[in-house]
């Protein structure tokens, strides 16, 4: 069930401000209150869906396909697209997803390192 009075529901509804990199009808990007990265964007859809799992499931495609077209411009407009960049969205609890409305991190600008920080490592 989706929870309309998540964080990034109210950014979208401008009852809470964010610094805004990018804004359609249908994607709502802004740097991260909590950077990871010297660059850390998140994109997110203006539609309720609570991860990437529900947003795969139930988007059409049209939705689907124009929301990562939106990544891939975001990325280039920050000036990530020469250097590099990654990608993450997590979904549910072993991912640590804190906020229930699909979102995915561009993160670059800096060298990443290994894909999954050493403090996750397999148990
Ligand atoms: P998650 O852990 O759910 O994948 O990522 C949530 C992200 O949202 C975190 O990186 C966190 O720093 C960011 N965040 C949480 N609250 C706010 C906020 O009010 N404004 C912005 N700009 N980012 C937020």
């Amino acid at each position: 069930m989706y929870d309309s009075e998540n964080i990034f529901a109210k950014i979208i509804r401008g009852e809470i401000p964010c610094d805004k990199v990018y804004e359609d009808d249908k994607v709502l990007a802004f740097n991260d209150i909590s950077p990871a990265a010297a660059k850390h964007v998140l994109v997110i859809p203006k539609g309720d869906y609570i991860s990437f799992d529900d947003f795969a499931a139930n988007a059409d495609g049209a939705e689907v396909s124009n929301f990562f077209a939106k990544v891939k411009q975001i990325a280039n407009d920050i000036g990530l697209s020469g250097s590099g960049y990654r990608l993450i969205t997590n979904h549910g609890s072993d991912a640590s997803q804190t906020v229930p409305h699909f979102h995915v991190h561009i993160l670059g600008g800096q060298a990443l390192g290994g894909l999954i920080p050493g403090d996750a490592n397999v148990r």
